[in-house]
């Protein structure tokens, strides 16, 4: 039978922790997943340097080594891995059918793991300087910048809980933000500035991030004034939101909130019986690679007991 002919147990969309670790647990219980990874496999650790947080690993791992060694774990136990996108899903009659740039594949169940990725601001500059002093993910990357000056760009929860955050390690932060006023819950903000080493530079509009083999500054230009700034930092860190990859399965029928992260009402269950949800596309929160594990191995264990409870 070819793999298009084919009605698979469960078709887990998305490689990053969430999706490689349903796949283990999937492949485990002996369900012969298929994993579309995307033609990237791997996710957002795909571009961080050195992962120390994810437990196991005394002396971090690399985030390219840690999401090869995901795959290799889950292929052992039988998921199959295609590099293909998925384009369209039609999850309105059993077998839902899923569709990539190679063809259809057919499931009676079918795992969202396919992440979100934080927004970038289109600097000249921001994408050659990325892990090079340009980070969208402070509780990745801070530790890397003790003793220096960073900045967080954003006015939101996020920047202000990132700038606390980095004050552990920096010698200052500064939270630059577009306007005056600011988003964050009048809490956060009040933490940050009460945090001696924080500073604020408000009303700027970011124009690059400076530096050649790394980060050297941050240019800024003032919204009423027009004046530009240098700002003299080692690290910016962006704040400024996420986009969470699932447009597609909106348009799919599956119910998303009002930024757009899939619902779930109970467990892993997404509003369509039989289409689960795992890691950041459904969390607007943690975004963590281990808390995008442990949702991986939950949905599994859902579509286990799903088709169990079928059968
Ligand atoms: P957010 O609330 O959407 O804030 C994004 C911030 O980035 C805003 O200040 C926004 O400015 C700014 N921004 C967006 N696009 C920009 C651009 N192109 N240029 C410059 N600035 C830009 O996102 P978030 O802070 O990541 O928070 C997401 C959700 O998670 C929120 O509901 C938040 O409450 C929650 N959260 C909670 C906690 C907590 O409770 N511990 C921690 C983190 C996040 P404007 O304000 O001008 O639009």
């Amino acid at each position: 039978m070819s793999d298009q002919a084919k009605i698979y147990n469960t078709i887990i969309i998305g490689s990053g922790p969430a999706g490689l670790t349903a796949a283990l647990y999937a492949a485990r219980a002996d369900l012969r997943p298929l994993v579309i990874a995307g033609l990237n496999p791997g996710g957002q650790l795909m571009q961080t340097t050195e992962v120390e947080n994810f437990p196991g690993f005394i002396n971090g791992i690399m985030g390219p080594e840690l999401m090869d060694n995901m795959i290799k774990q889950s292929e052992r136990f039988g998921a199959e891995i295609r590099q293909e996108n998925v384009q369209a899903a039609d999850f309105t009659k059993q077998p839902f059918k899923v569709v990539t740039e190679k063809g259809e594949y057919s499931a009676k169940t079918v795992v969202i793991a396919t992440g979100a990725d934080a927004n970038w601001l289109d600097l000249p500059n921001e994408q050659r300087l990325r892990g090079k002093g340009v980070s969208a993910c402070a509780t990745c990357d801070g530790f890397f910048f003790k003793g220096k000056d960073v900045a967080v760009i954003g006015g939101g929860d996020s920047a202000m809980e990132e700038a606390n955050f980095l004050t552990k390690f920096a010698n200052t932060v500064t939270i630059v933000h577009r306007r005056d006023e600011f988003r964050a819950s009048r809490i956060m903000l009040k933490r940050a500035r009460d945090n001696a080493k924080i500073k604020f530079v408000s009303n700027v509009t970011v124009e690059d991030v400076l530096g050649d083999s790394r980060v050297t500054g941050l240019r800024v230009k003032h919204n009423a004034t027009g004046q530009v700034t240098d700002l003299p930092v080692q690290g910016v860190f962006l704040a400024i939101g996420h986009t969470p990859n699932a447009k597609l399965f909106a348009a799919a029928g599956v119910a998303t909130d009002a930024k757009g992260y899939i619902e779930v009402s109970n467990t892993t269950q997404t509003n369509l019986p039989g289409v689960f949800v795992a890691g950041d596309v459904r969390d607007s929160r943690y975004r963590q690679a281990v808390s995008a594990a442990g949702m991986g191995c939950m949905a599994a264990l859902d579509v286990e007991k799903y088709l169990a409870d079928k059968d």
